[in-house]
């Protein structure tokens, strides 16, 4: 009798620090239900790491984050909880399209294709609203899939963001 108790009470325990380990590897929370990355479509693919083509300066120019699907007007969710440090611009020749960087103690996100719905400076949760999604195909072409750009920096590094989601 003792003995089970004693091989529950194990077990609980082993369970906890599985359950824990497994919430600290999915560190970003999606930022829309039933979240989806954006494949391949005749503009490009979504993947971190895909060919965006070249800079000016002829060095290769790579996708630095992921490009989760939308709809325009969804309402679009912070993948952390931290600050809302600024709004983001993807394009410094056209800010009609916005977008946020939001920061805390180890993670910087940086989100395009948004528009902010709350103020800069303003502190949120994981899984707060923060904005809704616009149509990227507007500016691109109908052959984009309209999605949210999310870029994550972990201590200061860009890192591949999806297999945190
Ligand atoms: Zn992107």
């Amino acid at each position: 009798m003792k003995k089970t108790a004693i091989t529950i009470a194990l077990l609980l325990a082993s369970y906890k620090v599985f359950a824990k380990t497994k919430t600290t590897m999915k560190t970003l929370t999606n930022i829309k239900p039933n979240q989806k990355l954006r494949e391949c479509d005749p503009l490009g693919c979504g993947h971190f790491g895909a060919n965006r083509g070249y800079y000016p300066n002829g060095k290769r120019r790579y996708h630095q984050g992921v490009d989760v699907l939308t709809t325009k007007g969804e309402p679009i969710k912070s993948p952390i909880s931290g600050k809302v440090v600024r709004e983001s611009h993807p394009y410094s020749s056209d800010l009609a399209w916005t977008g946020l960087l939001i920061e805390n103690d180890i993670y910087a996100v940086k989100m395009w294709y948004l528009l902010p719905t709350i103020e800069i400076g303003s502190y949120v949760n994981d899984g707060d609203v923060i904005g809704i999604s616009q149509d990227v195909s507007e500016k691109h072409g109908s052959a984009m899939q309209t999605h949210v750009h999310v870029e994550v920096r972990k201590n200061g590094v860009l890192i591949d963001p999806a297999p945190l989601f």
